[in-house]
């Protein structure tokens, strides 16, 4: 049969665009022999007319009545007749899974006269009644539009007066009365009768399920998952089977291996004596499958069996529902199982172990939010009614006391108490308590703002931008849109991966794969096959994985979990902290003298740094970014510095002379401002003494027998002018350390590049390339510049709404804007290797570790991604699978 009808047994697995997820699968069983009730599926061709032109399509009619007509034949019975009459289900089918949003009918084909017949052939005549009863119900419902509670209440009322809740309480006659009255609330809500003719209650359902196609839940579950609106759902009619006939009978559903832990074998639960909806409505408790086993022992056999061949078959975790009805068993639905991510990772392994699926496909079938998910403790228990909602912007799960100040966090640390930092937002000032401090909230800020980034280096769990806390530093506590207040001490549960934040301790579970991953052991099957998923990939991959760290530990972190090199290494971080006066003492230096002598300080310092760095990535590539910092993160807050000095009655001349200062570098949009290599060209002596503190660092690990292989990054950079002062200003430390070390002039020279930043970097990299051995895109700030959106401020602002009205899919700084920031991105990899064939290019901003900007930039064509060192690892396995 072709046409807009197919029968079950004329289609396969690969016709789902045609016949829905449903109805292929239904037609690849049916194919494959297994036990599949009979029946056909209505295309999704018709429903596309249907929501074209608001008509059925011609001769869809004709199709489905000779459709039924062979059904009647294959099942011997006739759609309602009096006696034993056959009776159909309609369900929706969309390509793709979209549960529970679109209509169900059951039960088709009954009416005054055929539920006597269908009472008499099974000897049920409560269970005849109850079907009837759930016809007019749903038909009502969903067809007629009748409001659902109408019948709801009709059923309690009458279960109230047997003095109960449960209607299975009430006996067949009282059913058939219920049924009566149901028929009667369908008259009165919509002024006609309930459709008798089978016929017309079949043509009707088709039509409504079409029609659930564009119901308010349906678009906008399609619209939260990215599924075209003109796909259509198919119908599927097929003939029902009956789990609720007594002891003999039941229903269930069934896994090929575990869906939450991979483990293998048979996996499910069954209910005896009931229909499917029973099962889902929850009212009764399921048994495992176990219990089956026992119960009727040929039918598990034969479950097991069917079970197999499915796995086999679709060489993968396979779900079905089944009914056994009176001893015979019935397979009602199958898909490719949903799964835990830990259960995705364990059945990879396994059936490429096996031998079912080859190394390549184990790969294709995990991901790397997933596997970022496994990596990090987590709540045991979900908690379904946080305080408060943000931006999850660093993952994992912590608890500890709130505290208010990075003092307070940096106490109780030292006392071995647990604490959650909260602020508006952070300051490098927070820098010691955000170290000391499990968790760290903010009110304020998105993915790239200053908490966020400190804290994804440095893996502490962080949720920002909890826009409905208000946070009252002063008299430490936070209000919740609520009116819920915490105060200082009050145990609070964050979870970062969520962005959520809780009342008291919830319990926390620990991660083995992070375990494995820091260690490169495994323990179990899980880790066995998270480290032989990532050993593939590490194989396949073109596109190699840095990290961006700032410190030694963070390296060697970094190392451990598998990156090969640094690419981004952000040394303002490096004066935050306590250092952060002999910064300001270079600010406010006015002469040269005082200048170089804050100069000087700082060098020591950066050369520790430094040689911690390269000790740890001994061998590998460090790219060291020159200092990029707007100037006001380094100074004291304006107001607060005011405040002081006003209320002192002896001001402090410091005091006074850093206000001056920080009035004079105030600047209105300090990311635009006075920052990256223009502060570089501004601060003189501020490039010669990072440079020089490399340099010094580079001489002694070499004595030391390291390998140090550095390269320096400057950041953004608009003209080339600009990266060639920088650039010469880098080789001529370079060579003076050279000579002060008695090395050759050159020996100390490394690759110098710069970032791109800016969409003017980015239109005239073919000039850039002329001066820059390597390009790496600094996408956070390219993000920032080519949308005109403020990185700190619009992922709490505006940029949640118009995720949730669907003028954006996803956040700009969060999956790279391939319209957009990755043209720029192809165009300056272009333009640039057309200069240089042999620029080497990476990405360093925070879409260097997301899953599907690792595709696009492996497509793009560059060298290598950066990311946070806990991002390393899903870097690497998606970076394996862009290659695969
Ligand atoms: C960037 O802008 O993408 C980048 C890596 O630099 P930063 O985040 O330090 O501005
Ligand atoms: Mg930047």
């Amino acid at each position: 049969m072709t046409g807009y009808v197919r029968a079950f047994g004329d289609g396969s697995r690969d016709m789902a665009a045609l016949l829905g997820g449903k109805g292929a699968g239904l037609a690849e069983m049916t194919r494959l022999g297994l036990p599949v009730p009979p029946g056909f599926t209505v295309t999704t061709d018709a429903c596309r007319v249907w929501l074209k032109t608001g008509e059925e399509p011609p001769g869809l009619s004709a199709e489905t009545a000779l459709a039924m007509a062979r059904l009647e034949r294959a099942m011997g019975r006739r759609l309602g007749a009096a006696d034993d009459p056959l009776l159909v289900s309609v369900r929706s089918g969309a390509p793709f899974s979209m549960p529970g949003m679109m209509d169900t009918i059951l039960d088709i084909g009954l009416n005054d006269t055929s539920v006597i017949g269908l009472a008499e052939a099974t000897g049920q005549e409560r269970f005849a009644w109850d079907s009837y009863r759930r016809l007019v119900q749903m038909f009502g419902h969903v067809v007629l539009g009748v409001d659902a509670h109408l019948f709801e209440q009709a059923i309690a009322a009458r279960t109230a007066r047997r003095g109960t809740h449960d209607e299975h309480a009430l006996d067949a006659a009282e059913v058939a009365a219920l049924t009566d009255e149901f028929k009667s609330i369908v008259r009165r809500e919509t002024g006609e009768d309930f459709p008798q003719d089978p016929g017309e209650q079949l043509t009707r359902a088709v039509r409504a399920v079409f029609a659930s196609w564009n119901s308010e839940r349906a678009r906008v579950y399609r619209r939260r998952e990215h599924i075209p609106d003109d796909l259509g759902t198919a119908v599927n009619v097929q003939a029902m089977v009956f789990g609720n006939l007594g002891a003999d009978s039941g229903t269930g559903v069934a896994f090929t291996r575990d869906p939450a832990t991979g483990a293998p074998g048979l996996y499910g639960d069954y209910l005896p004596d009931a229909q499917g909806e029973d099962v889902v409505s929850g009212v009764r408790d399921t048994v495992p499958l176990t219990e089956l086993r026992r119960i009727a022992p040929r039918v598990h056999h034969q479950l097991g069996d069917h079970l197999r061949t499915l796995e086999r078959h679709y060489r993968d975790l396979c779900d079905v529902e089944f009914t056994v009805e009176r001893g015979r068993l019935w397979i009602l639905q199958t898909r490719i199982g949903k799964r835990t991510a830990e259960a995705a990772f364990r059945i990879a392994h396994d059936l490429s172990e096996e031998g079912t699926i080859s190394a390549d496909e184990a790969l294709a079938r995990v991901d790397g939010a997933g596997l970022t998910r496994l990596m990090f403790p987590r709540f045991a228990t979900p908690d379904d009614t946080p305080l408060a909602r943000g931006v999850p912007a660093s993952p994992g799960a912590a608890v500890g006391a709130a505290v208010f100040d990075s003092a307070e966090a940096v106490r109780r640390a030292a006392a071995g108490e647990p604490a959650v930092l909260v602020r508006r937002e952070t300051s490098p000032d927070d820098l010691p308590g955000m170290i000391a401090a499990r968790a760290v909230l903010t009110s304020r800020g998105g993915k790239t703002s200053h908490a966020a980034v400190v804290a994804r280096g440095m893996g502490r769990v962080c949720v920002c931008g909890a826009d409905t806390l208000d946070v009252d530093t002063a008299r430490r506590r936070f209000t919740t849109a609520d009116g819920v207040v915490v105060h200082e001490g009050d145990t609070l549960s964050v979870d970062g991966t969520a962005g959520t934040v809780h009342l008291g301790a919830l319990p926390l579970t620990t991660s083995d794969v992070g375990q494995a991953l820091a260690t490169g052991t495994a323990d179990g099957p899980l880790t066995e096959a998270v480290l032989a998923a990532l050993a593939h990939a590490d194989a396949v991959r073109r596109l190699e994985v840095r990290a961006n760290a700032d410190t030694p530990e963070d390296a060697v972190r970094a190392r451990a979990l598998g990156a090969q090199g640094i690419g981004l290494c952000r040394t303002e971080h490096m004066f935050l902290g306590e250092r952060r006066t002999l910064v300001e003492q270079l600010i406010l230096a006015r002469d040269d003298t005082a200048r170089e002598q804050a100069l000087a300080a700082l060098l020591p310092l950066q050369r520790a740094d430094f040689t911690g760095i390269l000790a740890a990535m001994d061998g590998l590539p460090v790219t060291v970014r020159l200092i990029d910092p707007p100037l006001h993160e380094f100074l004291p807050d304006r107001t607060r510095l005011a405040v002081r000095l006003a209320r002192s009655p002896d001001p402090d001349p410091h005091d006074r002379a850093l206000l001056d200062a920080v009035e004079r570098m105030r600047e209105q949009n300090p990311m635009l401002g006075l920052r990256g290599v223009r502060l570089g060209l501004a601060v003189p002596g501020l490039t010669a003494m990072q440079v020089r503190a490399l340099a010094e660092a580079v001489v002694q690990r070499r004595r030391d027998g390291g390998r140090p292989r550095p390269e320096i990054m400057i950041p953004l950079v608009g003209t080339v002018e600009e990266l060639r002062l920088a650039r010469a200003e880098a080789e001529r430390v370079l060579a003076e350390v050279a000579a002060e070390a008695g090395l050759p002039e050159h020996d100390l020279d490394c690759p110098v590049g710069t970032m791109i930043e800016l969409p003017r970097a980015a239109l005239t990299a073919g000039r850039l390339a002329e001066v820059a051995d390597f390009f790496s895109f600094g996408t956070n700030d390219l993000t920032q510049t080519t949308w005109g959106l403020s990185r700190d401020d619009a992922e709490a602002s505006f940029l949640p709404l118009y995720l949730e009205r669907g003028v954006l899919a996803v956040s700009p700084f969060e999956t790279i804007d391939e319209e957009g920031v990755g043209r720029l991105v192809e165009l300056a990899v272009a333009e640039g290797r057309a200069a240089a064939p042999r620029l080497e290019t990476g990405v360093c901003g925070e879409h260097g570790g997301d899953p599907a900007s690792v595709h696009f930039f492996h497509r793009a064509g560059l060298d290598y991604v950066s990311c946070s060192p806990f991002r390393v690892p899903a870097a690497r396995l998606e970076a394996g699978r862009a290659a695969l």
